[in-house]
């Protein structure tokens, strides 16, 4: 009996993770491994959110919820949006999701038909591609350079959307995995091309809160009719594993996209978005608590490899990853990784399992407490300078 091809086709085979379940391995092994591969914050869901989410429950919550979402939670999202970016946003523009990547499935669903093609810069986030597959719909990668701190060129975005008669385009600022925060001028480029073109735009905007330099800008900001954006609290609020996301779009879109979720997730449970209204009205100031270990990890790190004359750092603009151009030593990120891994207990992604643009980088979360991180930069250094004697 045969599956269907699009659930073949969500990935190639490999999933980029293997460094990963290695590092795991090893660690299973007794061998003491720093991990710097894992996206999630080294602290727990606040016990204020969880008093929240347990008090909600306890009340009886725990029934089918809204599957749109609450309305006063979808009322909170609204409103902070529209605080953030200054467009007119009402509730009626939200549809509240388990986590952002059902949010990124479901916008992508409302935007494609079967073999459509979807495109998306490249480095990206691993789950892209298959999420796009997933629709029946082709994706088709374009390239950011590292000579250009990975800000997409919106000439690459014409040319290959004309091509491919592409039907929409997934950016992602601040970026996973290259810290890149769209210029105001990248994202003017990219809305004027997708105006041209006639894109629909998927904005995953789930690092928002993380800014170390620049401004964050919404491509919402420039269109608001074509733009479908994909929100979390998983990384402004460390709360991964409560699944609460949403997919803030023209109305119309969330009506349709709260037929796709009725028929698939049927919505969040109640008492998840209990705590993320407790979580909302904590306000900004926790929000900034949630990202400042990310700041103060990533001035560490550039303290340290400032000293490295073979590591070319891309110094983050937003979110929880650094990259650094390895290219000098002759290997690729993957090879790099596995001698690091082996030599050193150190587990760091390679560049390539977030495509080809980022071959002979790799990616560092800055997840880890700063004593171990700041040993595992210093070991990285030392095993460049091994590497280039
Ligand atoms: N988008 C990006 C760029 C991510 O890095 C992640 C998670 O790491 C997600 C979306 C999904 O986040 P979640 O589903 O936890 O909201």
């Amino acid at each position: 009996m045969q599956l269907s091809q699009p659930v073949q086709n969500i990935t190639d085979g490999s999933d980029g993770w293997e460094l990963l379940y290695k590092a795991r391995d090893m660690k299973a092994a007794g061998r003491d491994v720093i991990e710097l591969n894992i996206g999630e914050h080294d602290i727990h869901t606040d016990p204020l959110i969880l008093e929240a989410m347990y008090q909600s429950a306890l009340a009886g919550n725990t029934g089918y919820a809204m599957v749109p979402g609450q309305v006063d939670l979808r009322k909170t999202v609204a409103d902070r949006i529209q605080a953030r970016t200054g467009v007119p946003t009402e509730p009626e523009n939200i549809l509240i999701t388990p986590g952002g990547q059902s949010a990124l499935f479901a916008a992508h669903f409302a935007t494609l038909n079967a073999n459509d093609t979807a495109l998306y810069i490249d480095p990206y986030y691993a789950t892209y591609p298959g999420t796009i597959r997933m629709t029946g719909a082709r994706d088709h990668a374009i390239a950011a350079r590292s000579e250009d701190g990975f800000q997409p060129d919106a000439r690459d975005i014409d040319r290959i959307a004309l091509e491919t008669s592409a039907k929409t385009l997934l950016i992602n600022s601040p970026n996973n995995p290259t810290g890149a925060v769209y210029s105001e001028q990248t994202m003017t480029n990219v809305v004027t091309t997708c105006q041209t073109r006639d894109l629909w735009i998927i904005s995953d905007e789930v690092y928002d809160t993380q800014i170390w330099s620049g401004t964050h800008m919404s491509p919402r900001q420039l269109d608001a009719e074509r733009t479908l954006v994909v929100g979390s609290m998983s990384k402004s609020h460390a709360m991964t594993g409560s699944r609460l996301g949403w997919v803030c779009a023209p109305a119309h879109v969330i009506s349709h996209l709260i037929d796709v979720a009725t028929h698939t997730t049927y919505g969040v449970p109640g008492f998840i978005q209990d705590a993320a209204l407790a979580a909302f009205s904590q306000g900004p100031e926790f929000e900034e608590q949630i990202a400042q270990p990310f700041r103060r990890r990533m001035n560490l790190a550039l303290g340290i490899l400032e000293r490295s004359t073979q590591i070319r750092v891309l110094p983050p603009h937003g979110g929880m990853y650094l990259m650094l151009d390895i290219r000098a030593t002759g290997k690729s990120g993957e090879e790099f990784a596995l001698g690091l891994l082996e030599t050193h207990g150190i587990a760091v992604m390679p560049g390539e399992s977030f495509g080809a643009a980022a071959a002979g980088h790799i990616r560092i979360a800055m997840t880890v407490n700063d004593q171990d991180f700041t040993k595992a930069l210093e070991q990285i250094c030392a095993y460049v300078d091994h590497l280039c004697a």
